[in-house]
């Protein structure tokens, strides 16, 4: 991914990599491919002409055209300020509770049950714990069978009540099952539509609200660009959710919405989904995605 973002930066830091002398009409040259080069990744047009006059106002303060690399220079600043846009350190999901409640939310097809599988896979074998996974989709059959079928392989226990038409209350007996039977963890699955709709946005508000989560993690597929930053900012009005994850990172994306959400909502992203399969889960790292970016 981002592939064509790093290959613009590429080129116009091109003009400065190498070069032993610069003035500072490479150096506007440069931003404006820098900031050509975000908007084309889908990065929204404020955050491409702040990140630009930012990185152009530390240039100046670095006295850029005067120091022996200036090239290196200016792909460092670009490399921090980028790093500095999505997110600053990376942060990790609180595991304070007793259990630990952790709400999934997001569109449908948004990845959200492959996630609470993956998230499921991840704590038990890197972090120790017991989770117990949650069916609170209560339209779709179809996703409740989805989430027993990744539980079983992952070897995690899936709690779901066919015939309960409330999440409130499923949820609510999920974590009293869990007390009972020493499960440290909660992953609950909510349900998702295919756009934002009141209804929905009620349901899960309900819902966290009743079991007040530790972590309420918002989950979006990084291929939908502009529109991720939307839903994004649309849930994070209701939930005041704590952490993203960004999923299929593994496919033909441009990346913009790694750069956009953390400016818009201002809350982290936490993981990176990279596949189809149970270990296809990644911490996120501003700075490795930077890395990844920049070449
Ligand atoms: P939900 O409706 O939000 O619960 O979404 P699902 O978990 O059912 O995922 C929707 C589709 O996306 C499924 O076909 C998943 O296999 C696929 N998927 C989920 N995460 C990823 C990922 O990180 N990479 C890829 N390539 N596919 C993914």
């Amino acid at each position: 991914m981002f592939d064509n973002l790093s290959d613009k930066l590429d080129k116009a830091l091109h003009i400065l990599k190498g070069h032993g002398k610069i003035t500072e009409v490479n150096v506007a040259d440069t931003l404006k491919e820098v900031r050509r080069a975000l908007l084309d990744a889908d990065v929204n047009f404020k955050i491409a002409k702040d990140f630009t006059t930012r990185v152009k106002e530390k240039a100046i303060g670095q006295d850029v055209l005067t120091t022996l690399q200036p090239g290196q220079l200016m792909v460092k600043i670009v490399k921090d300020e980028l790093t500095e846009l999505m997110g600053g350190d990376a942060a990790g999901v609180n595991l304070s509770g007793n259990p630990s409640v952790i709400l999934m939310s997001g569109l449908q097809g948004s990845g959200k049950t492959t996630f609470s599988g993956k998230l499921a896979n991840f704590l038990k074998t890197k972090k120790n714990k017991k989770p117990l996974l949650v069916a609170c989709d209560i339209y779709r059959p179809a996703a409740i069978n989805q989430l027993h079928v990744v539980g079983e392989q992952i070897g995690v226990e899936v709690y779901s009540e066919p015939e309960n038409k409330n999440p409130v209350s499923i949820s609510q007996n999920a974590i009293a099952y869990a007390k009972q039977n020493g499960f440290n963890v909660v992953i609950v699955d909510t349900a998702g539509r295919l756009a934002i709709d009141e209804q929905m946005m009620n349901e899960i508000a309900n819902v966290h609200a009743a079991i007040q989560p530790q972590e309420t993690l918002f989950v979006v597929d990084s291929m939908t660009g502009q529109d991720a930053v939307n839903t994004a900012k649309a849930f994070n009005d209701r939930l005041n959710f704590d952490g993203v994850v960004l999923t299929k990172l593994d496919g033909d994306t441009r990346g913009g919405a790694a750069i956009s959400i953390k400016s818009i909502v201002n809350k982290p992203i936490k993981f990176i989904g990279t596949g189809e399969k149970m270990d296809a889960i990644d911490v996120f790292y501003p700075d490795r995605m930077a890395d990844r970016i920049l070449g």
